[in-house]
């Protein structure tokens, strides 16, 4: 039987208190109708954050958003796109909604991120069959900067453009690049669970305005400048609404708090396990900062893994495994992919703890006494 105890989620929304307001100035003003001074606004607010000289869209999802990433690079039928193999679905679905192929690239062990190595590979591999790439989806996991001096330097070599998923990563950087800001185009999702959300939301990012540009008429229908409706191109309804964009706008601004909270979990239980051996942790490399999305863990075996995720269930805790690769899914069985044994032994080993920004000191502690209880009996 499930503990009657407060129930602790893996990663809950987080308000900051201002939200309320922005969206009671979008209905003071009846700016209820998609687009309005908060989508401005918060657009502008996710430039200064960024501290680049970039142009920023606000979407419907961060899925959205790599889609017309995709449109916008050109990808079509038939054409091939590289993805890192260790993500969420919603890094690879736009590819099949292109009728692109995608070929799955496995991980480094460094970051967890795409292996550099096996990127080059499979981009000779597809220049051998006059087939060269159109695109290289990388991942941020977790919040975990990818090796950006390689994938770029590979993209450059190559001349094949990298769209940068940063949907777990907004507020983590890179060699003091902040991350969302190291693709050719970059995309941030503000879903339900990740470091700030507009309940659902996206953003596409890019430093060319005429990008931007294109990147806003796709996705609100392409409709041409005439009084009627022409259209020459398709569209979709893929923009940000004004009412959403007012919770954005006050998340926003706990941004650098909600890091900090984020890496304040990872630290008190890294502290609080360490005499557990069969517990490891992810480590920074040198010149990457995570804003630790979530707190992942490895334990010794898959056993150890699942037995600590049912005692913590039985608790009323919430934890999740590792995102399963896309080269084990069931909708890519056919792909093709570059594997080296990473990102498998990463999802049958690894856990996600809670890492809300609203956890309590005592929640915390609820936890890794329960994991200590399990491992040190
Ligand atoms: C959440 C997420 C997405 C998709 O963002 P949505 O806003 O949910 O559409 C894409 N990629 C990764 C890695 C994600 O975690």
């Amino acid at each position: 039987m499930i503990s009657t105890e407060t129930k602790i989620w893996l990663s809950s929304p987080h308000m900051g208190g201002q939200e309320q307001k922005y969206v009671k100035e979008a209905f003071d003003t009846n700016w209820i109708a998609p687009l309005g001074p908060n989508v401005d606004a918060f657009e502008t607010a996710i430039v200064d954050y960024l501290n680049e000289d970039v142009e920023v869209a606000a979407v419907a999802s961060g899925t959205s958003a790599i889609h017309l990433a995709l449109i916008l690079l050109g990808v079509g039928q038939g054409d091939h796109v590289l993805c890192q193999s260790f993500t969420f679905s919603a890094s690879a679905n736009p590819i099949l909604y292109q009728g692109a192929v995608p070929i799955f690239i496995d991980s480094e062990e460094e970051t967890w991120n795409m292996s550099p190595e096996l990127l080059e590979k499979a981009i000779l591999a597809s220049i051998d069959k006059n087939k060269k790439p159109k695109a290289i989806i990388a991942v941020h996991l977790y919040g975990m900067p990818y090796d950006a001096s390689e994938i770029n330097q590979i993209s450059k070599k190559y001349d094949i453009p990298v769209i940068e998923d940063s949907a777990e990563a907004l507020g983590s950087s890179y060699l003091g690049i902040k991350c969302g800001t190291l693709g050719d185009i970059s995309i941030l999702s503000f879903n339900g669970n990740k470091i700030i959300t507009t309940s659902g939301g996206g953003a596409l990012i890019t430093k060319n305005k005429n990008l931007k540009k294109k990147a806003v008429h796709l996705a609100t229908q392409a409709r041409d400048d005439a009084p009627h409706y022409e259209h020459s191109k398709i569209g979709y309804n893929y923009r940000m609404s004004n009412v959403v964009a007012g919770v954005g706008r006050g998340q926003m601004e706990v941004l650098p708090e909600r890091v900090r909270q984020r890496r304040r979990n990872y630290d008190f239980y890294k502290k609080n396990l360490s005499e557990i051996d069969e517990i490891s942790f992810l480590e920074e490399p040198a010149g990457s900062f995570s804003n630790r999305w979530l707190t992942t863990i490895l334990l010794d075996s898959y056993h150890s893994r699942e037995q600590l995720r049912q005692e913590l269930l039985m608790e009323n805790i919430e934890s999740r495994p590792l995102w399963k690769p896309m080269h084990l899914q069931p909708i890519f069985k056919s792909a093709e992919a570059y594997t080296n044994g990473v990102s498998q032994s990463l999802f049958e080993k690894g856990l996600c703890l809670p890492s809300g920004s609203n956890l309590a000191e005592e929640d915390l502690f609820r936890i890794t006494n329960l994991i200590k209880n399990t491992f040190l009996k």
